[in-house]
């Protein structure tokens, strides 16, 4: 039996160990804790490889997001649309804001946030559209950025779990008036505590995020607007700085083991890969299949030693928390459909063949056991 977990933040660590503690170390000797040199050179870095002019460090990817939607005005009585089918934290910034929420049902191939629906969400209260390039696809740009041009519309990437993905060419945190990315330490590009940053090509945007992360002063003590305290903080810029130039060679072994899943699962009843939509790089944040015995399986491969997760398990919309919203059950089938039979697999870039064939072998185990009991076949008869 192989014990294989979700993600291995330590086999990473232990990859580049010399290099991190040597940053880590800079800054206690230099003791530039906030706002320190390093939180710039990441700044500067991080801009560079998103093609983008500026990026401003902040605490979280969900101040990322809130404090895009506040650089831009967008408040009480604005509407920002957003992907039913993504992470609590894209609808807390909006409603944070005193913004309202709208809510587009996913693409059922892509699961991002379907174009087709986008313009019948539109009202006139609507300031911006917010796609999520969800599990590592690109959301698909070209459209979303049409329409809301069109209609007068700012467009806002949610990049959390995109780092270094590419659509049509260009690098995910390009493809919208601003970006917004987490470096939770499970990320793409991960840090060893929380941490965010927001891409844009706006000057006045990027000298308000400076501000409204830090207090809303310039020169200390003089407060032009009122702030927040949202700083990156400058270890884990030191340790971002580190991991950035890796970022590509991780992303790469992460579509490594994405192909070989994809390779090793074809032809399993039952089992639906991941779709990649043309011309589009996806960087395999989370590799997520669909079964309809989904409870049945994950609990086999537990047995079998493999961590698996769920991305995510209850709709925003049918969240507690999001009652106010007024949607019903049956709004959003895509996403509810995916909310029911998604299961994500281990992956991360020190994820081997072998381990990748041993989950591969444990699906397909289970999947020719469960077909030999007839309330199972008839599940997998009906998909
Ligand atoms: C992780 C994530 C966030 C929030 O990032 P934090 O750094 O945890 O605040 C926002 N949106 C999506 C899609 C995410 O995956």
């Amino acid at each position: 039996m192989m014990n294989i977990p979700f993600v291995d933040l330590k086999a990473q660590y232990h990859a580049i160990q010399p290099e991190v503690n040597a940053a880590i170390a800079d800054v206690l000797e230099n003791t530039d804790f906030i706002l320190g040199r390093a939180v710039g050179e990441f700044e500067e870095a991080f801009a560079a490889y998103c093609d983008t002019e500026y990026a401003i460090g902040v605490d979280s990817g969900y101040s990322a997001l809130e404090l895009i939607l506040r650089a831009y005005d967008i408040g009480p009585g604005d509407e920002v649309i957003t992907a039913a089918n993504t992470f609590v934290a894209t609808v807390l910034a909006i409603t944070m804001c005193g913004a309202t929420p709208v809510l587009v049902d996913a693409d059922p191939v892509t699961y991002n946030l379907d174009p087709n629906q986008l313009e019948a969400a539109i009202t006139p209260a609507t300031r911006a559209i917010l796609p999520v390039h969800l599990y590592g696809q690109p959301a698909e740009m070209d459209p979303i950025v049409t329409i809301a041009r069109k209609h007068g519309l700012l467009v806002f990437e949610d990049a959390a779990q995109g780092h270094g993905g590419r659509y049509h060419g260009r690098r995910v945190g390009a493809l919208s008036d601003a970006a917004a990315f987490s470096f939770y330490p499970g990320k793409n590009l991960g840090a060893y505590g929380d941490g965010g940053a927001v891409v844009t090509n706006d000057r006045t945007v990027a000298d308000r995020l400076r501000l409204l992360r830090n207090l809303g002063q310039r020169v200390k003590y003089q407060h032009e607007v009122k702030g927040f305290n949202r700083r990156l903080d400058t270890i884990q810029a030191a340790v971002l700085k580190t991991k950035l130039p890796h970022l590509d060679q991780w992303n790469a072994q992460r579509r490594r083991a994405a192909a070989d899943y994809q390779r090793q699962l074809a032809g399993i009843p039952g089992v639906v890969t991941p779709s990649v939509a043309k011309d589009v790089e996806h960087v395999y944040h989370l590799y997520v299949i669909r079964t309809p015995n989904r409870d049945a399986m994950q609990e086999c491969l537990k047995k079998a030693g493999v961590a698996t997760g769920l991305h995510y398990p209850t709709p925003i919309h049918l969240q507690q928390a999001y009652g106010e919203l007024g949607y019903q059950r049956g709004d959003f089938p895509v996403t509810e459909g995916l909310a029911a039979d998604i299961l994500s697999l281990p992956i991360y870039p020190e994820l081997t063949s072998d381990m990748v064939a041993y989950v591969a072998e444990t699906i397909h185990q289970f999947v020719t056991a469960s077909a030999e009991t007839p309330a199972a076949q008839s599940i997998s008869m009906s998909i």
